[in-house]
C-alpha cells in the first residue's frame, strides 16, 4: 500500500539549494507542507516562498545550523509549533572539503564531522523527541553518498563522515523496531548540484546523476507504508557502473 503524502509534514535539511530543494519540491508536489532549514537564509527563504507560490502548500523557513545543538533543538520546536507535528525528516545538510589525508587539518576534519555527522544525528534526535515517538509512526531519510560505502580519494573527512551515516542510521532503526517510524539510508552517485559544479572533479562530461532522481527515490521511500522497510536505497549514474 502506498501512502498519500498531502497534508504530511515533511523538514528538509539543507533546503536553500541543490539536493535538499530538489527534495522539498518533491514532497510539495506530493501535497506535503515543507519546513526547510539552512544557514543561507536569504537562498532558503526566496526558494521556500517560490515553493509556496508554485506548488501552493504551506512552508516554514528555518535559518539554522544543523551542527548547532541550540539552534537544531529551536528549529524543531518552530516546526512543530506551526505544523503540529513533523512525518518525515530529510537530514540533508552537508558540506564537503578536499585534502588527501596527510593535509587534512584538525578544524577541517572536526567541521565535517560536526555537519555532516553529528548534525544528522541532532536533527534526528529532536524530530523523534519533540514530535515522532509520541506518534509511533514517520519516515526518516539519512542522506549519504557513494562515498559512504567506498574509499574516495582526497575525502578521508567526507568519506568517514558519510560512512558514520550509516551506522547512525541503522542503529536508529534497530531502536526504533517496535514503532511504526522507518529509516532509509540514500547514497546518492555524482549528482549535479551547486556543491558539484564548485567541486575539483566538476567535468560534464563525467556523467552526474539528475536531482530530481534523487528527489524522487525520497519521495518513493516515504511513501511506503511502514511493513515495507527500505534500508538502503543507491543510485548512480550510468557513467559510475
Ligand atoms: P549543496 O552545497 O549544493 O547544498 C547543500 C545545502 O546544505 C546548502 O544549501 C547549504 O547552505 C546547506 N548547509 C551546509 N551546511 C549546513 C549547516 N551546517 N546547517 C544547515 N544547512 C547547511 O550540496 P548538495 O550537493 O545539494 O548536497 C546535499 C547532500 O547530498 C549533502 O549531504 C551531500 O553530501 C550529499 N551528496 C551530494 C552528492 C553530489 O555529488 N552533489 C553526492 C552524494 C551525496
Amino acid at each position: 500500500m502506498m501512502i498519500d503524502l498531502s497534508g504530511r509534514v515533511g523538514l528538509v535539511t539543507g533546503a536553500a539549494r541543490g539536493l535538499g530543494l530538489h527534495i522539498a519540491s518533491a514532497l510539495a508536489d506530493a501535497g506535503m507542507s515543507i519546513a526547510g532549514l539552512d544557514t543561507r537564509k536569504d537562498d532558503l527563504s526566496a526558494a521556500l516562498t517560490d515553493l509556496r507560490q508554485r506548488r501552493g502548500v504551506a512552508t516554514l523557513a528555518l535559518e539554522a545550523d544543523v551542527s548547532s545543538e541550540p539552534d537544531v533543538i529551536g528549529a524543531v520546536e518552530r516546526t512543530v509549533e506551526t505544523f503540529g507535528r513533523i512525518h518525515a525528516l530529510v537530514n540533508n545538510a552537508g558540506i564537503r572539503l578536499v585534502a588527501p589525508v596527510w593535509e587534512t587539518g584538525t578544524e577541517t576534519w572536526d567541521k565535517i564531522m560536526a555537519v555532516n555527522l553529528r548534525g544528522e544525528f541532532l536533527c534526528t534526535r529532536e524530530v523523534l523527541r519533540q514530535s515522532m515517538l509520541e506518534h509511533g509512526d514517520g519516515r526518516l531519510i539519512f542522506i549519504s553518498s557513494i562515498a559512504g560505502r567506498r574509499g574516495t580519494r582526497n575525502s578521508c573527512a567526507y568519506s568517514a563522515a558519510k560512512w558514520g551515516i550509516l551506522g547512525l542510521a541503522h542503529s536508529t532503526a534497530q531502536d526504533l523496531k517496535d514503532t511504526s517510524i522507518r529509516v532509509t539510508t540514500i547514497t546518492p552517485g555524482r549528482t549535479e548540484t551547486p556543491m558539484a559544479h564548485e567541486s575539483e572533479q566538476w567535468d560534464p562530461a563525467r556523467g552526474w546523476l539528475d536531482p530530481d532522481a534523487v528527489a524522487r527515490a525520497v519521495a518513493y521511500c516515504l511513501r511506503q507504508d511502514p511493513a515495507t522497510v527500505i534500508p538502503e536505497f543507491h543510485l548512480h549514474h550510468e557513467a559510475e557502473l
